[in-house]
This record gives C-alpha cells, sequence and structure tokens, in this order.
C-alpha cells in the first residue's frame, strides 16, 4: 500500500486559528523573530508591534530577565504534577499577584489561558452557589459583543454570532444583556465615555425574567477588547455591581485584555474601583511567554469551598498543566520587570500638572485622536494604552475596509488588530512616544488613501 501521509514541507498542513487559512497561504505574513517593540518578519523588515502580539505581550519581546528565568527553570524543574504536590514557585506567585489585587480577593487558580480561566471562573461560580445551598442558582449571564475564549462556556456566554452559530445550542440556561456601545451619542469621547449608565438596568430585568432564585452569575469584560474596544460608560460597573448585590449573584469581570496594566492601573478592578467576586486574566501575566492564565477569587468563596462537606477534593476541576513550573518562572520574572519599569502605570493620564510625564495615557489619546476627520473614521476611543478607531463598512462588504487597512499597515511596518471594521491598538506598555507617533503617522497615510 503507497504511504499516503502528507510529508510536504508548505504552508498546508497547519489549520490556523482564526484566520483565512486559504487567503493566508497565497500570501502569508511569517514573523521569524522579536526584540523590545519590533517583531521581524520572514523578509527581513522590522515591523513595529502596535497590539502587544495579542494583547498579551505587555513587557515588550524577549525581556533579558524573563527569557533568563524560564531558561533557568527548565534546567532545575520542567514540570510537577499539578494535583496533591506543588512546588514553591506556584505559591510564590500566587502569594505575589494576590498582594496585587485588592483585598478580598485573596485567592487564586491558575490556568493555562484565558478560555480556560472563563470555564474555571464559570464553574467556581456555579459550584460555589451550590456550596452555599442555593443549588437552584443555574443560570449564567453575558453580554452582546462579550468575548469570553473559545471553549463551551465561554461561547455560550459571549455574544459573538460567528463564534456561536455553527455549535449546536451550547450551553443551556444563558442569557445576554445588550452591549453599551453607543456612537450615537458617544462617538469620539476621551476615556470614559458620559452616556449609558442606564444599560445597566437591563440586567435587573433579566434577572426579574428569570427570577433571582435562578441566576448564579453574570461575566462582563470591563473593556469589551476582542469586539472593538468598547468603553464601559460612566457609572455603568457600578451600577451592575449594585444589582448583583441586591439579587445575590455573583459579578466575574473578565480581564484578559485589562489585566495587567492596559488601562493605566493594575487591573480594571482599580480604574473602575468596582470589586467584582471573581477575576478572570491570562495574556500579560506571563508576558505571552509561556501560557497561563489565573482566576481570582474573593475569599468568601475560596472559604465556602473550604468548609464545605467535601474533605478529599474541595473542587473537582484543574489541568495538568495549571502552575506549570515554565509557566510560574516567566509570570516572577514579568510581574518583576512590571514593577522595576513601572510598566502597569505607564498607560496612566498625566498627574494634575499637565505633562508631568506620569503616564503616557494623555499622549496616546490626543495622537490617536488627532487622527478625527481623516476619511471613513466614524469613532475614534481611548483608554490607558488601548485605543480604537473604528471605519465606516463599506455597504455589502464589512470588515473589508479595515482589513485592507491591516494589510497595508503590515506592508508599511506596523502591526494592528482588526474586528469588523474596527482598528484596535495596544502596543507593548514599553512604548515611548517615538512609537506612538510611528503607528499614528502609519495610519495616516493608510486611511488618506483607504478606498
Ligand atoms: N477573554 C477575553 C476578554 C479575551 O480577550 C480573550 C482572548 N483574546 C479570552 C478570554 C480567551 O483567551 P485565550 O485566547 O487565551 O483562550
Amino acid at each position: 500500500m503507497a504511504d499516503s501521509r502528507n510529508t510536504a514541507n508548505n504552508l498546508d498542513a497547519f489549520w490556523m486559528p482564526f484566520t483565512a487559512n486559504r487567503q493566508f497561504k497565497q500570501d502569508p505574513r511569517l514573523l521569524v523573530s522579536a526584540k523590545g517593540m519590533y517583531y521581524t518578519s520572514s523578509d527581513g523588515r522590522k515591523v513595529l508591534d502596535g497590539t502587544a502580539g495579542l494583547w498579551c505581550v505587555n513587557a515588550g519581546h524577549a525581556r533579558p530577565k524573563i527569557v533568563e528565568a524560564v531558561a533557568n527553570q527548565i534546567g532545575e524543574l520542567d514540570y510537577a504534577p499539578a494535583f496533591q504536590m506543588g512546588h514553591p514557585k506556584v505559591f510564590e506567585l500566587a502569594s505575589r499577584l494576590t498582594a496585587m489585587m485588592p483585598s478580598p480577593l485573596d485567592h487564586v487558580f491558575f490556568t493555562n489561558s484565558g478560555s480556560e480561566s472563563v470555564e474555571t471562573a464559570l464553574k467556581i461560580a456555579l459550584a460555589y452557589q451550590r456550596v452555599k445551598g442555593n443549588g437552584a442558582k443555574t443560570r449564567l449571564i453575558g453580554r452582546e459583543r462579550g468575548y469570553h475564549g473559545v471553549n463551551f462556556g465561554g461561547i455560550s456566554v459571549g455574544g459573538i454570532v460567528t463564534n456561536r452559530k455553527m455549535f449546536g445550542t451550547l450551553l443551556g440556561g444563558v442569557d445576554h444583556i445588550r452591549h453599551t456601545h453607543d456612537l450615537a451619542r458617544n462617538a469620539f469621547s476621551r476615556g470614559v465615555p458620559e452616556y449609558g449608565a442606564e444599560f445597566a438596568d437591563e440586567l435587573e430585568r433579566v434577572i426579574l425574567l428569570h427570577d433571582a432564585s435562578t441566576v448564579a452569575a453574570v461575566i462582563i469584560e470591563p473593556v469589551a477588547g476582542s469586539t472593538g474596544v468598547l468603553i464601559p460608560p460612566k457609572g455603568y460597573l457600578q451600577r451592575i455591581r449594585e444589582i448583583c448585590d441586591k439579587y445575590d449573584v455573583l459579578l466575574i469581570f473578565d480581564e484578559v485584555i485589562t489585566g495587567f496594566g492596559r488601562l493605566g492601573t493594575p487591573f480594571a478592578v482599580d480604574y473602575f474601583g468596582v470589586m467584582p467576586d471573581l477575576v478572570v486574566t491570562a495574556k500579560g501575566i506571563s508576558n505571552g511567554v509561556v501560557p497561563m492564565g489565573a482566576v481570582f477569587a474573593q475569599k468568601k468563596i475560596y472559604d465556602a469551598f473550604m468548609t464545605g462537606p467535601e474533605h478529599l477534593i474541595e473542587f473537582f476541576h484543574g489541568y495538568t498543566y495549571s502552575g506549570h513550573p515554565l509557566a510560574c518562572a516567566a509570570a516572577l520574572a514579568t510581574l518583576d520587570t512590571y514593577a522595576e519599569e513601572g510598566l502597569l502605570t505607564k498607560g496612566a493620564m498625566d498627574g494634575d500638572e499637565p505633562g508631568d510625564g506620569k503616564g503616557l495615557g494623555t499622549y496616546w489619546q490626543t495622537a490617536l485622536h488627532s487622527l478625527r476627520g481623516m476619511p471613513h473614521v466614524i469613532d475614534i476611543r481611548n483608554i490607558g494604552l488601548v485605543g480604537a478607531i473604528e471605519l465606516e463598512p463599506i455597504p455589502g462588504q464589512p470588515t473589508k475596509r479595515a482589513f485592507t487597512a491591516f494589510l497595508k499597515a503590515y506592508e508599511k511596518g506596523v502591526l494592528i488588530r482588526t474586528t469588523g471594521d474596527i482598528i484596535a491598538l495596544s502596543p507593548p506598555l514599553i512604548v515611548e512616544k517615538e512609537h506612538i507617533d510611528e503607528i499614528v503617522a502609519t495610519l495616516a497615510m493608510i486611511l488618506k488613501d483607504l478606498a
């Protein structure tokens, strides 16, 4: 029998995630190395990283301290069983992380990705209600335009139709409230938009529709990232918290993007001053170097499991690679780097004195908003060191205009990200003014000529 195994050394075998494979393979974009703010492409060009990889390389690429920590860790302890065993770095990391979070978010459960962190948080929420004797509280509420990863829980509570429609009926007992994007009232807002706190009231309506006795938790991205940097209106998250308190519903913040300095504060929890019950993180926790995620839980949640009926294993959940030694080494060195270089507040606005150099948030805001008035630009929004430029869609060809901008920017040496007709920007937090100028000048050039 002839051997039919595919031995072709080409681009065909790899089924690429969230990628138009056929289009990509005709015109591939390959990155072969990275340092600081720049990638190098396979054709030898420097490409400015305007997106921190996929919102994860917050300390920039190939930082010596992180590289060294991971290299040393491989030689010392490559792996330790995650269940009924431990290793020193995973406890050290948990302590360091919980010290960064406001109390009572005092405990942390490790995963390997944002998607796994979401599933973990949803399962903690459901199990917590049961442990507390509220076993009928099983419903989960998400939002339209929410992105919570790609696993079944995450796409069920998520609100992106393309990610949901191919996969059947998904989790039962899930409902959604609307997103807060409101161009009619809030276009070209700088920072937090003014209008729309009342969108939170829909949560109360949905809870009452199902009866609060059936609702376990609501999950929200404080700033929705993947669907185009949707910043919550003033007072909205506070109102969500009040409604959750009123009906004894857990509030989960998905901080996979907003965590670790993206908003100019360590977490969105700090930025908005709203205390959720669970916080989902990943990405920036280990600078994208080794996959890792973490779910923060309030003390009352952890304690409920510790005093519950089960005594051999308190929570039937975990991953082979939870708290992997390499990920812990990468994360510890990442946290050191953030602290030493003040990166978690790099995106803060200038202080009371304009230009006091406290953060780059004001410079970033002014630079992005300088693109107002360029052809097709219908909104610009920013918070911390994240921003978005929304373009008017070409009728009948949604996404085309922004994707063309992405290809042109890459040609000109700047990596941006697009979702629908929105250009999203989130540079590594080591960004300096000249990089911001380069990103904005390149975008100006492209927008001018965009069909
Ligand atoms: N939640 C949010 C808010 C995200 O932005 C992402 C990834 N972009 C995820 C979850 C999923 O993370 P991962 O791709 O690491 O599974």
